[in-house]
C-alpha cells in the first residue's frame, strides 16, 4: 500500500486552481484507491466547493462545459482527457418521485430519484456508497481526509463497507450493489459481514434500476481491464442471475469456461498496454465460445463454416449473450463482425489482400490471437496476420471530412 500519493501533473494544476480561486478542491473516488494500491488510475474524478457555474468560471468558457440534467457536473478539458469535477452535494431529505421507467414489481420504499442537493465536504463524504470510495485527497497539502473513520483502515485490510446502514443504502440505489462486487473483483477485496449479508439478501433489487443505467454500467465494466474477475464475484455472490443470465444459466459449461480464458487473455493485453480496453473486442470473445458451441465444428477452436445463416445466428447469440443489456447498436455490430471474419483467416479462398485491408481487420485479428495464446499456440499466425499499419487517418491534422460511419465514435470506446 502506498503512502505517498503521486497524482498527474495536470490534475494537481485543476485542483490547485480551484483552491486559488477560493474553493475547497479534492481528488475522490477511484483515482484514490488505485493510487493507493499502486495502480495507474484510468481517471479522475474531482469534488470541490464550487457551483458548476463557478467551476466554468475558473476554468474559462472554452475548457468547462456543465453537462447533465440530474447531477449537473463539469467536464473540464485537460489535454486530450476529460476531467469529471461535481460540487459536493449531501444526502437528499426525501427520496423523491419516481422517475424513468421502471419493472413492473413494487419499487423499494427507500429508493432514491433525486440526489442533487450541493452540501459540505463532510456531507459529500457520507452520501458515497463504501468506505474505501469516502476518501478525499488533496494533492497541493498533501492531505488524505478519512470522513467516515474507516476509509483508510478499509483500504489497508482490502474491505468493502457501507457508509450508513448497507440494507438502507442498497434499497435508496440498487446499483451500489453491482458496485460494491466491482470492487470485490477488480480489487480482490472481501466483505465486510453486513455488507455481504445484504449482497447476498438483496442482489434482486437490482431488477429495479433503470435499464439504461445498468447497460452504462456493463460497458464500463467490459471496458475494465479486470472484468473477468469480476464476473466471477457476480457468480460467487449469486447476482450474476440478474446482471447476465446467459452466462450463469451456461456458468458450468466449456463454453463459459473458455470465454473466461479468452477474457482474462485479453485484459492482460489490455494492462500490458498492447490491446485497447474496447468493449467490442470483449463482448466478441466473450460471445465467441457460445458461437462455436452452437454452430461450430464440433469443438471450441474449430471455430465455424460460414453459411448463409451464420451472420444471424451470430447476432443473435451475441444479443442472448448480453440479455438484459440493450448494448450500443454500433457496439454488438462492431462484435459480430469481429466474430463474422473469424473463419475468413482459415479460408483459403478468401483473398488474403482484402481481409488484410478490411476496416475491421485490427479487432478481428486481436481475437484471432486471443484464441491462439489460449488454444492454438501456433506462432505461424503472427508473421502471417500481422499488426495493421497504425490508421494514417486517425494521426492526420488535416480537414479532410472523415466518412458518415467512422465519425461516430461512443465516448466509451477510446
Ligand atoms: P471507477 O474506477 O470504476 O471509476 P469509481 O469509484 O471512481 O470507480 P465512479 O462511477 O467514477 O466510480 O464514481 C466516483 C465516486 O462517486 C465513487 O468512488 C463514489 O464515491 C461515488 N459514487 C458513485 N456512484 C455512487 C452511488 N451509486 N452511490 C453513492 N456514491 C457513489
Ligand atoms: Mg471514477
Amino acid at each position: 500500500m502506498r503512502d505517498n500519493l503521486v497524482v498527474a501533473k495536470p490534475i494537481y494544476e485543476i485542483v490547485r486552481k480551484l483552491q486559488d480561486g477560493g474553493f475547497a478542491a479534492y481528488i475522490v473516488g477511484g483515482a484514490i484507491r488505485d493510487l493507493m494500491l499502486g495502480r495507474e488510475p484510468k481517471d479522475y474524478d474531482i469534488s470541490t466547493s464550487a457551483t458548476p457555474e463557478e467551476i466554468r468560471t475558473v476554468f474559462g468558457r472554452r475548457q468547462a462545459r456543465i453537462i447533465g440534467k440530474r447531477f449537473r457536473l463539469v467536464h473540464v478539458r485537460c489535454g486530450h482527457e476529460i476531467v469529471e469535477i461535481s460540487t459536493f452535494r449531501r444526502n437528499p431529505d426525501d427520496t423523491g418521485q419516481i422517475a424513468g421507467k421502471h419493472k413492473q414489481q413494487a419499487v423499494p420504499e427507500n429508493m432514491i430519484f433525486r440526489d442533487n442537493d450541493f452540501g459540505t465536504a463532510e456531507e459529500d463524504a457520507w452520501r458515497r456508497d463504501f468506505t474505501v470510495n469516502a476518501l478525499f485527497y488533496d494533492p497541493v497539502h498533501d492531505d488524505l481526509i478519512d470522513y467516515t473513520g474507516c476509509g483508510i483502515d478499509d483500504m489497508h485490510a482490502g474491505v468493502v463497507r457501507v457508509v450508513g446502514e448497507a440494507e438502507l443504502r442498497f434499497e435508496e440505489d440498487p446499483v451500489r450493489i453491482l458496485r460494491a462486487l466491482k470492487l470485490v473483483g477488480q480489487y480482490g477485496f472481501t466483505f465486510e459481514a453486513k455488507t455481504e449479508l445484504a449482497v447476498r439478501a438483496h442482489g434482486d433489487l437490482i431488477l429495479h434500476a433503470a435499464a439504461s443505467r445498468l447497460s452504462l454500467e456493463m460497458e464500463k465494466i467490459l471496458k475494465n481491464a479486470y472484468c473477468d474477475g469480476i464476473f466471477n464475484a457476480f457468480h460467487d455472490y449469486g447476482f450474476l442471475q440478474y446482471c447476465l443470465p446467459y452466462l450463469e444459466a451456461n456458468w458450468n459449461s466449456p463454453a463459459r469456461t473458455y470465454a473466461m480464458q479468452l477474457l482474462a487473455e485479453r485484459n492482460s493485453h489490455v494492462l500490458e498496454g498492447r490491446y485497447r480496453n474496447s468493449i467490442s473486442l470483449a463482448m466478441a470473445v466473450i460471445a465467441l465460445p457460445f458461437v462455436e458451441a452452437e454452430i461450430g465444428l464440433g469443438q471450441h477452436g474449430k471455430l465455424w463454416k460460414k453459411n448463409h445463416r451464420s451472420g444471424a445466428d451470430i447476432r443473435r447469440i451475441v444479443s442472448d449473450v448480453f440479455q438484459p443489456h440493450n448494448m450500443i447498436k454500433r457496439l454488438a455490430m462492431s462484435a459480430q463482425n469481429i466474430l463474422s471474419s473469424q473463419p475468413d483467416f482459415f479460408n483459403p479462398e478468401k483473398k488474403r489482400s482484402t481481409l488484410l485491408h478490411s476496416s475491421g481487420y485490427g479487432h478481428a485479428r486481436e481475437v484471432l490471437m486471443l484464441q491462439n495464446a489460449v488454444l492454438w499456440h501456433d506462432d505461424k499466425l503472427t508473421s502471417t496476420w500481422p499488426r495493421p499499419m497504425p490508421s494514417k487517418r486517425r494521426h492526420s491534422h488535416s480537414n479532410h471530412k472523415r466518412p458518415k460511419k467512422r465519425k461516430v465514435q461512443h465516448k466509451n470506446e477510446k
